[in-house]
């Protein structure tokens, strides 16, 4: 037997979109737990938003369990946030919202820039770093520093240890901004390896004295108009079963006038502030219109160049979810829209 730090991990009740919250309980197990052992939990709701101060407990439901290599004898516990009763869902439990199926794959590119004193890393203080240019998949000192790729190279090894599925990662327009790409068959899994990598991120910072910026547009003001610098998203690419093995431009087509209908419910769980970052510029299409484009990254959904090759078959690429949105919301509500439109 050995004693198992267990952090359990869940989202708080907070608006417009919840943070992370975990806490830590010492278990024995004979070796690295199961799911099925790890016991339900608690914790004051009143210190999350998530209850009154007079009946605060609320309920941590293990979800899913991933080992933690920064620790000896560690695992990241995701946790549903329950009622008292065990069994009903809380209602900031957003991961309770989606009607899975397995055969629905995800994939979230996870936009986020580090800041430190209050500024995005490697802007010199009052001052600020050559335009946009050099910095997209950049190499070298002077395009992304030495702090940044030290931080984003342990994410992703931290992140492989925990059997995140990770695609990839690459520095992004700005400077200080960084993507990693997360792939999940089952929206459920795609989304907690989200926000599991995030949490790992955030604790990784800690150390560096790093803070993670998950707003989608943190350059604004004065560094903004001196420079026009991009903002993050988190595109979020989709395909189903049916997309993949039937398709066709018919079920295209009525699947895109489903997205437009629904345009104004997917932008309202699409991350906070939005506005600011979908303009109609750097590579986005304006908040309130919806279109699509074969490869056209000023587009709301990018048809990628394979999908049509394949006769209209494939996944799509969703750019409006921004760096700080829910993934679970946000494929909750694309599961919706894609169920309302027949595939017969
Ligand atoms: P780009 O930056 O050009 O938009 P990325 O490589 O960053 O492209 O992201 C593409 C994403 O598409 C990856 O996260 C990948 O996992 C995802 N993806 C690829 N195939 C599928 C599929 N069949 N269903 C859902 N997502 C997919
Ligand atoms: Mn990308
Ligand atoms: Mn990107
Ligand atoms: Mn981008
Ligand atoms: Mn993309």
């Amino acid at each position: 037997m050995a004693k198992y730090k267990l952090e359990y991990i869940w989202l708080d009740g907070y608006k417009p979109v919840a943070s992370l919250r975990s806490k830590t309980q010492i278990k024995e197990f004979a070796s690295f737990p199961k799911l099925e052992e790890l016991p339900l939990w608690g914790f004051d709701g009143s210190s999350t938003q998530q209850a009154e101060g007079r009946s605060s407990d609320c309920v941590l439901k293990p979800v899913a369990v991933y080992p933690d290599s920064t620790r000896k004898n560690g695992a990241l516990v995701m946790c549903e946030v329950m009622m008292p009763d065990g069994k009903t869902p809380h209602i900031s439990n957003s991961r309770a919202t989606i009607v899975d199926d397995a055969d629905t794959w995800f994939g979230f590119e996870q936009e986020y820039f580090l800041y430190q004193d209050g500024r995005p890393l490697g802007f010199p203080e009052g001052g600020y770093p050559a335009p946009q240019g050099p910095y997209y998949t950049g190499v070298g000192y002077k395009n992304v520093g030495d702090v940044a790729r030290q931080i984003v190279e342990e994410h992703l090894d931290l992140c492989l240890d925990a059997g995140i599925n990770h695609e990839g990662i690459n520095a992004e327009v700005a400077k200080g901004q960084w993507e990693f790409q997360i792939f999940g068959k089952g929206s459920k899994k795609a989304a907690d390896e989200v926000w599991v990598a995030r949490y790992i991120l955030l604790r990784l910072c800690e150390k560096y004295q790093i803070d993670v910026e998950f707003h989608c547009k943190p350059i604004l003001g004065a560094y903004q108009q001196a420079l026009d610098w991009n903002g993050s998203g988190m595109h979020a690419n989709f395909s189903t079963k049916f997309m993949r093995e039937v398709g066709g431009k018919d079920y295209f087509e009525k699947l895109m006038a489903a997205f437009s209908k629904y345009c104004a419910e997917h932008i309202a769980v699409y991350g906070p502030d939005n506005h600011l970052r979908l303009t109609g510029l750097h590579e986005t299409q304006s908040i309130d219109k919806f279109s699509y484009g074969l490869a056209d990254r000023g587009a709301s959904v990018r048809v990628p160049h394979s999908f049509v090759n394949a006769g209209y078959k494939g996944y799509l690429e969703d750019r409006r979810p921004n760096s700080a949105g829910n993934p679970y919301e946000i494929a909750s509500r694309i599961l919706k829209t894609i169920q309302t439109v027949p595939t017969a």
